[in-house]
């Protein structure tokens, strides 16, 4: 059935589908997603970047939960405006992790050739 809600970040009453027993915070969420604020424009993005940091770290770390763990907790203490980048480092592989200008997390990932040669 057909809801109005206020969307989260500007207020403004959408108009949205929904169950007749959905809570207000199910409806405030889907006007987010059909809002063209730019504060809804900005969640949705930080939702997908969030889904794709899951998508990553399972990707990377198949077998070990803690890298990951990790991995958040480090974007949480970035975003928190102390530290400016945090690094792992997993045998030849260094991940840095640090926010783009815009506030989005990035992981570069480097994978170190071992050089070294014996005569
Ligand atoms: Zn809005």
């Amino acid at each position: 059935m057909k809801h109005e809600a206020p969307c989260p970040e500007c207020g403004q009453m959408i108009f949205v589908d929904a169950p007749e027993d959905a809570s207000d915070e199910d409806l405030m969420s889907l006007a987010r997603d059909l809002c063209n604020c730019a504060g809804a424009q900005l969640e949705r993005m930080k939702i997908r970047s969030g889904n794709k940091i899951k998508e990553f770290i399972e990707k990377e770390f198949p077998d070990d939960r803690a890298p990951g763990a990790i991995m958040m907790q480090a974007i949480s203490t970035l975003q928190s405006g102390i530290y400016d980048k945090i690094t792992l480092k997993k045998g030849r592989r260094t991940y840095t992790i640090d926010l783009d200008k815009d506030g989005f997390a990035r992981v570069k990932s480097k994978y170190t050739e071992n050089t070294e040669t014996k005569f």
